[in-house]
């Protein structure tokens, strides 16, 4: 897809932009910087040109928006035999989480939650606040949740009815092994919720592979739209099973889904302009090749980002198996001279936003490879960082001792 002819501002831009001329993708039109973020993150340009009409949200043809959204969501699951539906919720990816939590857990639920980071913290707080029993496993920043050890709380525990899991959490960068979590959760008789935010899009979940009863993700992660709502991929049965249980009237998952199944509209003032832009997104991600196309491009940005950082001397937390395609957790140099701040100025001022490390043990920053790039900004990436690494005099990215004794607790 190459959109600059109709777009003279972008290529007005784009011409200033020099570390990315081989790049298969428009750079920010407005020369803002990449955004390495989980979301927001960097959108296609024909993405934010569909925000520039005004819809209104009573209208059919706004209607019809709604209810192709709906429609192309599901299609990314493969749900042949029609037993799920999609429910857009306003709000960011929590106030789905949120609604889900509410609405698919009965009042006198209990749950279990698989924690390893923020994500996983965050789920067990909103059922504190929903008054939803639960017992978290709680592997600490990064160790994975493991299938055997799901089956042997579940086993201790028959009063669970469900498990909560984290697809990629985003807090680290790995990839939870949400596949043999389904099978031991399934082979007990209890039943899945997935947070599948920072993966849905990009790793495939398709009913036929994978058993869970519902997965929450929003229009800013893999999709690569702007932010403004989540959506829930629910088995109807379960929506039909949660009327009168959510604590919250706007975060009602059944009530959106019974009035938006009635009237195809969205219950209190839909994200209008998010939602043009969303289809747009939805577009350019069925052109590209849908979810295993996106799930390559991201891999494949992964893939450079990191073999160039470990030239420079950094080192990632995680072992190459448990890479996810959608961010990864670098350490800090060891180097004195190195301080976070400065790099991630650094790094801004050579057109890269960077994030922070949300390890607890040892000093961290992470880079996202989603969003719309490809591998020519991932090198433009590598290059940044290593003359930022030079401007700081430092010589190497190399981690210090604690850094490599924590990462092997992960082997062990
Ligand atoms: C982004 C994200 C969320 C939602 O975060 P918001 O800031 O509320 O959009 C939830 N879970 C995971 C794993 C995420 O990556």
């Amino acid at each position: 897809m190459h959109l600059s002819a109709s777009m003279p501002l972008q290529e007005a831009y784009s011409m200033q932009s020099l570390q990315n001329e081989s790049s298969s993708f428009e750079a920010p039109a407005l020369g803002e910087p990449y955004l390495l973020t989980p979301g927001p993150l960097t959108t296609a340009y024909s993405v934010k040109q569909a925000m520039l009409r005004d819809w209104g949200s009573w209208d059919g043809d706004f209607r019809a928006m709604t209810a192709q959204l709906r429609r192309h969501l599901l299609s990314l699951i493969a749900d042949t035999k029609g037993e799920f539906d999609c429910v857009p919720m306003q709000g960011s990816g929590s106030f789905a989480v949120e609604s889900m939590l509410g609405s698919l857990i009965p009042k006198d639920g209990k749950v279990l939650v698989l924690a390893n980071g923020a994500y996983g913290q965050r789920t067990a707080q909103t059922l504190r606040y929903l008054g939803r029993d639960h017992v978290v496993i709680d592997k600490g920043d990064y160790m994975p949740p493991r299938g055997v050890e799901v089956a042997a709380a579940l086993d201790a525990d028959p009063t669970i009815t469900h498990v909560v899991a984290i697809h990629c959490e985003t807090s680290s960068g790995i990839l939870n092994p949400v596949a043999e979590i389904s099978e031991a959760v399934y082979a007990r008789g209890r039943k899945l919720l997935i947070d599948s935010m920072s993966a849905f899009g990009a790793v495939p979940m398709e009913v036929a592979d994978i058993r869970y009863e519902a997965l929450v993700s929003s229009a800013n992660k893999c999709i690569e739209g702007v932010p403004g709502f989540g959506f829930i991929l629910a088995r109807k049965s379960e929506l039909a099973a949660a009327e009168g249980r959510s604590h919250s009237l706007s975060l009602d998952l059944h009530a959106q889904w019974a009035h938006m199944n009635k009237t195809g509209q969205w219950r209190f003032t839909p994200p209008t302009h998010t939602i043009a832009a969303f289809l747009e997104a939805l577009r350019l991600h069925e052109l590209e090749g849908g979810v295993a196309a996106r799930g390559a491009r991201y891999a494949r940005n992964r893939d450079v980002m990191v073999s160039g950082m470990r030239n420079l001397g950094f080192e990632t937390l995680l072992k190459d198996g448990w890479l996810s395609p959608i961010i990864v957790t670098f350490f800090s140099p060891a180097h004195p001279n190195f301080a976070f701040d400065q790099f991630y100025d650094l790094m801004k001022t050579k057109g890269f936003i960077i994030y922070p490390g949300k390890l607890t043990v040892v000093d961290s920053f992470r880079i996202g490879c989603i969003g719309r790039m490809d591998e020519a900004v991932m090198r433009a990436v590598v290059q940044a960082a290593g003359e930022s690494l030079a401007e700081m005099g430092v010589d190497s990215g190399a981690p210090p001792e604690a850094a490599i004794a924590e990462r092997a607790k992960l082997a062990a």
